[in-house]
């Protein structure tokens, strides 16, 4: 199945011809080759990256440049199958054996190592560990061990698997086989673990950045949830999602509502048969389910890289967990919305859970809810807070959660905190946090009036202010230790002395205004990853949606997920790109030899029907290569151009508008004019050409990237001092070149469109 003719050396140049050979992608991420070059050398890795870092490639190149075969130990059989199929996919050999593998084809496996044909074998801890397997191993030549979800090893951690802590036995009995152990949990102690647990020798360790900019975080109060998810599933129609919630019952009566919208949805529970579990699964991954409504169960087995969206139901009970579950939207690098329903309630019966759960670790995970709380109730940047959480500092804010996109502002709250206050006092400090809230609105329910709590000064005091306003300025007292709740108490509220100062005057209280969530999703500029797709009317999106049928429908006769064929990043750069010759298409991020040679066809001839790319429609008689499959031969690596052909001298005449576009596109998606021109093999005054054009008729673009506005204020009083309409080359001067023309002619317009001219 492997193409390479010669024999691949273990040294980072060949890795990299893999990537692209294989992979069909053009670098390494930074440090997936410092990684790469580490596990060459032999020694043992620890890789802490997010979940959609790229850790695969991490080992499974090692792999293919080395001889021998890779032994990875995976926690669950949905992993290994998406993951060798996705191998399969890009022309590597690999197999996995678990429960699931009958005695027959593991017999034709064991042959496949043993004869070297397979790069990559995966493996269940429980098959690894089970009689006979360690011999079989012996058998083998072993170029290492790769331990995915390595954090199952930990007992602190969320996913703790006991036979995990067996794996020890590699160490004991490969001595000289080096491992690298993988997780996207960065947790201490869990790295710890991991580094003892496997008795790693002296490993070095990989800590990535985990931040996931392409996410947009968001948390919503925990009213109407249900409401809530219909009326996103509006705003996102058509893309993949998963909704987590806690449980069964939840899930199954979710799912039924959002079938009711017309919407393709699933259940996953864990009180549902292995079949059952298997066959919704295999839709989700197929495209054939849209939406999954899952308990904690539906966990680590998603490989799928379309996800665009995970929406928590409920609080998670920890950070890691939270975190993990959201990296599952938006791996594709594609932008992705993690929304979170958020109440108090959801605190309290979380801390009834885990002082139940395990009474050795309750401190423990008391700690790490109150942490998860903080960051349901931030009043600043979240990603900051995530990231904190993980030991990294971000040093602006991100600009693309709820809280950036719609920061709050502050008023004098110190009234509303002594209404607050003196309803506590009346109430004799025995009321909850719904119950105070009922009290200052004045309403007459059963609670209420059984207490006789109508009839203290404060009722109704707060009539004014909505349910979800007040939630929001109790939570705010709680934080700054106004209030206090006596957990042991039924969750009764009580006042601290600080709240004493304030209700006695001495003491003034700033609060966040509460706004609505509406706001919070909408699309901030800027933000490299918010912007890269296409908007609905587009001829690129006309396309990009053909090409995703497409997809489909090769993946259902295949019977593999869409996204093995091709991520949707790599479609969408088809639909902007619409590379109609082996040249283009093979310069897609994500075709790499194989795929080009089962698919490139399929996909040249749908961009083709949709009019393909007019500059380089003119290569195409001359491109013999194209319905010619290519040679499966180290010849055609050699010759595989990784830069796109040249365009034809004739591209901007022809089509002005077309190649103007592209330029738009790649400059929405966060890409620099230099990053355009060379990517679209431009002059970099062309795409410069292109902006002012487009800016001109009216498109919009990112100006911030180009002037700042004091150099915008600068440039305007330049042009009020020199009067009039200036030319370009006076204001240059006047301006002692400090911008250059295209800066300039961008001011101009800017200043025109704020006259509205
Ligand atoms: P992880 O295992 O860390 O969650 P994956 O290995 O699944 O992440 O990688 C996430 C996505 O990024 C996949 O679609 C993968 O093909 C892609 N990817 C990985 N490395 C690169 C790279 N060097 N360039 C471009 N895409 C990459
Ligand atoms: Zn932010």
């Amino acid at each position: 199945m492997l193409f390479a003719a010669e024999p691949l050396a273990p040294t980072l140049e060949s890795a990299r011809k893999v990537l692209k050979q294989y992979y069909g992608y053009d670098s390494f991420r930074p440090m997936q080759e410092d990684i790469i070059s580490n596990v060459l050398a032999g020694q043992d890795t620890v890789v802490l990256m997010p979940t959609g870092g790229g850790k695969s490639v991490c080992f499974q190149v090692p792999a293919v440049v080395q001889e021998g075969t890779c032994v990875v130990v995976s926690p669950l059989i949905a992993l290994m199958k998406d993951q060798v199929e996705a191998l399969k996919a890009n022309g590597i050999s690999a197999a996995y054996i678990n429960s699931s593998v009958g005695q027959s084809e593991q017999n034709n496996i064991a042959a496949d190592c043993l004869n070297g044909y397979l790069k990559l074998l995966y493996v269940s801890p429980e098959k690894l560990l089970s009689e006979g397997f360690m011999s079989f191993l012996k058998r083998l030549r072993i170029s290492m061990f790769a331990i995915d979800e390595a954090h199952c090893i930990s007992s602190w951690g969320h996913d703790f698997r006991p036979e995990y802590t067996q794996l020890r036995v590699l160490r004991e009995q490969f001595p000289q086989v080096p491992i690298i152990a993988l997780t996207a949990t960065a947790d201490r102690l869990t790295q710890r673990d991991i580094q003892t647990q496997l008795r790693l020798s002296e490993p070095r360790v990989f800590l990535s950045s985990f931040d996931r900019p392409n996410l947009n975080l968001i948390v919503r109060p925990g009213q109407d949830r249900v409401g809530g998810i219909l009326e996103f599933l509006e705003r996102h129609p058509g893309e993949s999602g998963i909704v987590y919630c806690l449980s069964r019952k939840q899930c199954e009566t979710l799912a039924q509502k959002i079938q009711a919208k017309g919407v393709k949805a699933g259940f996953y529970h864990a009180g549902m048969t292995p079949n059952q579990r298997a066959s919704v699964q295999e839709g989700f991954l197929k495209d054939d389910l849209q939406v999954i409504v899952a308990t904690i169960a539906f966990g680590m087995g998603i490989d799928k890289s379309n996800v665009r969206w995970v929406i928590h139901y409920n609080l998670p009970k920890n950070i890691e967990g939270y975190y993990q579950e959201i990296g599952r939207a938006g791996r594709d690098g594609a932008p992705g919305t993690a929304v979170l329903f958020y109440s108090f309630a959801d605190v309290m019966s979380l801390r009834d859970m885990l002082t139940k759960e395990n009474p050795n670790l309750t401190q423990l995970n008391l700690t790490k809810l109150e942490r998860m709380q903080q960051f349901a109730e931030a009043a600043g940047c979240r990603r900051k807070i995530l990231l904190n959480y993980f030991g990294e500092t971000l040093p602006q804010d991100c600009g693309n959660c709820d809280i950036c996109r719609n920061p709050p502002t502050t008023f004098d709250g110190t009234e509303l905190a002594q209404k607050a206050l003196s309803a506590v006092v009346r109430g004799r400090e025995r009321m909850s946090l719904t119950l105070l809230i009922d009290v200052l609105r004045g309403m007459r329910n059963q609670a209420v009036l059984s207490q006789g709590l109508d009839q203290i000064k404060t009722y109704g005091a707060g009539r004014d202010l909505p349910y979800l306003d007040w939630y929001s300025y109790v939570h705010q007292m709680l934080n700054d230790g106004l209030l206090y709740i006596a957990y042991e108490e039924g969750y009764a509220l009580k006042m601290t002395d600080l709240g004493r100062e304030v209700l006695q005057g001495q003491r003034p209280v700033s609060m966040k205004k509460f706004q609505p969530a509406e706001k919070a999703e909408k699309p901030t500029r800027g933000r490299k990853a918010a912007a890269a797709k296409a908007a609905p009317s587009t001829p690129e999106a006309g396309l990009f949606e053909a090409l995703r049928a497409l997809r489909k429908r090769i993946a259902d006769e295949q019977g593999v997920p869409p996204y093995v064929i091709f991520t949707d990043t790599t479609l969408q750069e088809m639909a902007v790109e619409r590379p109609v010759n082996r040249n283009a298409m093979l310069a897609i991020s994500g075709v790499g030899m194989k795929k080009f040679e089962n698919y490139g066809e399929a996909f040249i001839r749908e961009v083709l029907a949709h009019g393909g790319n007019p500059a380089a429609q003119a290569e195409l008689d001359e491109d013999e290569d194209l319905l010619v499959g290519f040679e499966p031969s180290g010849a055609a690596s050699a010759r595989a151009p990784r830069k796109r052909a040249p365009k034809t001298a004739s591209e901007p005449v022809t089509d002005v508008n077309g190649t103007m576009e592209t330029t738009f596109q790649l400059h929405r998606m966060g890409l620099s004019v230099e990053a355009i021109a060379e990517r679209r093999d431009l002059a970099v005054s062309t795409v410069q050409t292109h902006l002012t054009t487009g800016y001109t008729k009216g498109l919009e673009l990112r100006l911030e990237e180009f002037l700042k506005p004091q150099e915008l204020a600068e440039i305007q009083t330049a042009q009020a001092q020199l009067g009039g309409s200036p030319m370009l080359r006076d204001l240059f001067d006047h301006l002692r070149e400090k911008y250059d023309y295209f800066r300039l002619r961008l001011a101009l317009l800017y200043f025109k469109r704020l006259r509205g001219e």
